[in-house]
């Protein structure tokens, strides 16, 4: 396994990598990490993942100084887990260069995360586009756990980039949490209502299968959920997956959830 801390680094060991697989991260590496990495590993020849917490896409000072950084233990799980190549770019490397077009989202995009995080996707897609044009990986291994990240990089990427996008299922702790760096900064009653919210939604989802006014009926559970678990839920919504409409029964459609439990946000969708 090799470390590679600079672009030229990045670029001698890829030099001759073909079939090469790319797993960004922010680091804080878990088990839905994992999932990804062993897909890519199981997919290509090589194997490349990526730690890097992205400044640009925190619209939170805090939320970034505080975000869960751990190179050491990360490194060790990759070295476990055999992958050829570990990226720890410094922020200055990566945005070396301006931007020439500015990323801006169209009007329909600005929902969900994008309303609620101002600027945050336009970092994610700029940091993807870069990282993506240095590596130039036949197959980018992401999580739907970041459902409207991935369908927004995706969209972006395919107009500029020949990388295939591999989209991989959410891996869920036992109490169908899913799994995420921000909860190593959850205490254990917070945990547990973070999972008791998730379980809610899933036996909603279960409850209201058939039923064709679900957003009006999620309305009034977000009000319901907000009270019993004493949460602020920034968005409760039900909405298409392909045309991220707004959407009034569960037939291909997912309820995404944003809340705060003391101050961490987590996202999720079902
Ligand atoms: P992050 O380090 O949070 O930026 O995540 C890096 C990648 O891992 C993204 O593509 C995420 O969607 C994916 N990911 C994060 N959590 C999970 C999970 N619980 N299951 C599957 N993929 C995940």
């Amino acid at each position: 396994m090799k470390i590679l801390l600079n672009n030229n680094d990045l670029n001698e060991a890829l030099y001759k990598a073909s079939n090469l697989g790319f797993v960004p991260t922010m680091g804080g590496l878990h088990k839905g990490h994992i999932s990804l990495i062993k897909r890519s590993l199981k997919e290509c020849k090589k194997t490349i993942v990526s730690i890097f917490v992205n400044p640009t896409q925190f619209n939170d000072k805090n939320d970034y100084k505080r975000y869960p950084r751990n190179n050491k233990k990360d490194i060790s799980i990759l070295k476990r887990l055999n992958v050829d190549f570990i990226y720890l770019p410094t922020v200055n490397e990566i945005y070396l260069h301006k931007r020439i077009t500015k990323i801006k989202l169209n009007k329909k995009d600005r929902i969900l995360c994008a309303k609620h995080r101002k600027g945050h996707f336009e970092g994610v897609i700029d940091v993807m586009d870069r990282l993506t044009k240095l590596i130039r990986p036949k197959k980018i291994f992401m999580g739907e756990k970041d459902f409207q990240q991935l369908y927004l990089v995706k969209k972006f990427l395919k107009k500029k980039h020949l990388s295939k996008i591999i989209v991989c299922k959410t891996i869920r702790d036992k109490n169908k949490l899913a799994l995420s760096s921000r909860n190593f900064l959850l205490n254990k009653t917070n945990l547990l209502k973070a999972s008791r919210i998730i379980e809610e939604l899933i036996q909603f989802k279960k409850k209201n299968n058939q039923n064709n006014n679900i957003n009006h009926i999620l309305t009034l559970k977000k009000k319901e959920l907000s009270k019993f678990y004493n949460v602020k839920i920034e968005y409760l919504e039900l909405r298409n997956m392909n045309s991220f409409k707004l959407s009034n029964k569960f037939q291909n459609s997912k309820i995404f959830i944003a809340f705060y439990l003391n101050r961490i946000r987590l996202i999720d969708n079902i």
